[in-house]
């Protein structure tokens, strides 16, 4: 007589679910390291629907590492232009030039933990999907899956917690078959039947080894996730010319946010009244935009001509309105539609 262990149950209850239910993507039907990786930076903090075509898009620019290498870093930030947190995209550019000297890609989790942007949770999906190194994933849907299958109540916003789900799928994957299809399947249920607010008990593969599902607690208990940090406040101004026909637009740094898009001439101040109070301009557009951790109070003021403008402009880069625009962050993106589209 063959015995299972509960874990063994567990893992196999996962794969065959997976292999029977996964979502048809694109880069499951040729599982190549660059296909997963670029899938992988996508789609962190991106849900699939509003990512996927960000995904086909730079597939198609850049079918290989060695064109993504040689783009220039603009071609990158235009195609991710709207998708937010520019550093993947950044990071995404520099790590393709790092390996586009190497003959091939790397096999394991480690060598690519040591390239920029790629963390443990990217590694891991990278290695155990195209090598099947027995690698655990842990992201956002793992640590729900987790916390209610073993019902742990601690703050998943602790590492001390995340620590203690990490252990846990690390002894589980031993019992895969296949650590890619545990990975992605675990992952799969957390995004597709295991929700936030209303798990699919009914149709899940780990109901009967789920203490979450024996138990009365309610889908927000578990996991339990204290209160985000308060988000910074910011207050940015920026300066246009709706009679001039150019924008001046400046290049931004990598080190604030928006790094390496290109924004609007504008200063920054403590409250919503202007810095230069001084300056012949009207108010045409005010708006707030949240970032993870800030939260974005801009204003664009109309001035008479770029003559009157408070900033230096000799530092900025001239455009013709209507044309081709370099990356802009969302705000800027969104009032230039509007401001063409009357045109
Ligand atoms: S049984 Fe319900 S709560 Fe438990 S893992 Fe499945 S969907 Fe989530």
């Amino acid at each position: 007589m063959k015995f299972f262990m509960i874990e063994q149950v567990f893992s196999q209850n996962i794969e065959n679910w997976y292999r029977n239910n996964k979502r048809d993507l694109p880069w499951r039907h040729h599982p190549e390291p660059y296909f997963v990786w670029l899938a992988e930076i996508v789609f962190q903090q991106t849900q699939i629907a509003q990512g996927l075509s960000y995904y086909k898009r730079l597939l198609k620019a850049f079918p290989t590492v060695n064109a993504l290498a040689n783009a220039q870093q603009d071609e990158v930030l235009k195609l991710w232009e709207g998708l937010g947190y520019y550093s993947r995209a950044r990071n995404l550019h520099l790590t393709a030039q790092i390996l586009n000297s190497r003959k091939q890609l790397p096999q394991t989790a480690a060598e690519w933990l040591k390239l920029p942007g790629v963390g443990p949770y990217t590694a891991a999906a990278i290695t155990s999907v195209c090598f099947g190194e027995r690698v655990a994933c842990v992201d956002g849907n793992v640590l729900r899956v987790i916390a209610r299958t073993h019902f742990i109540t601690d703050d998943i916003r602790k590492s001390t917690t995340v620590k203690t789900i990490q252990a846990l799928v690390n002894s589980l994957i031993e019992y895969a078959d296949d650590p890619g299809d545990f990975n992605q399947g675990l992952m799969e249920i957390g995004a597709t039947v295991c929700k936030p607010k209303a798990p699919q008990c009914n149709r899940c593969p780990l109901q009967y080894e789920c203490a979450f599902y024996r138990s009365e607690a309610l889908p927000s208990a578990v996991p339990f996730k204290s209160k985000p940090q308060k988000r910074k406040v910011r207050h940015l101004h920026f300066y246009y010319s709706s009679k001039a026909e150019d924008v001046f637009l400046f290049k931004r740094n990598d080190k604030d946010i928006w790094g390496g898009l290109y924004v609007l001439p504008f200063e920054e101040s403590n409250g919503k009244d202007c810095p230069s109070s001084t300056i012949n301009a009207s108010l045409i557009k005010k708006n707030t935009h949240l970032l993870t951790h800030q939260q974005i109070h801009y204003y664009i003021w109309d001035m008479e001509s770029w003559y009157h403008s408070p900033v230096e402009l000799k530092h900025f880069s001239r455009f013709v309105k209507g044309r081709d625009l370099p990356a802009l962050p969302r705000p800027l993106q969104q009032f230039f539609n509007e401001s063409f589209a009357k045109m």
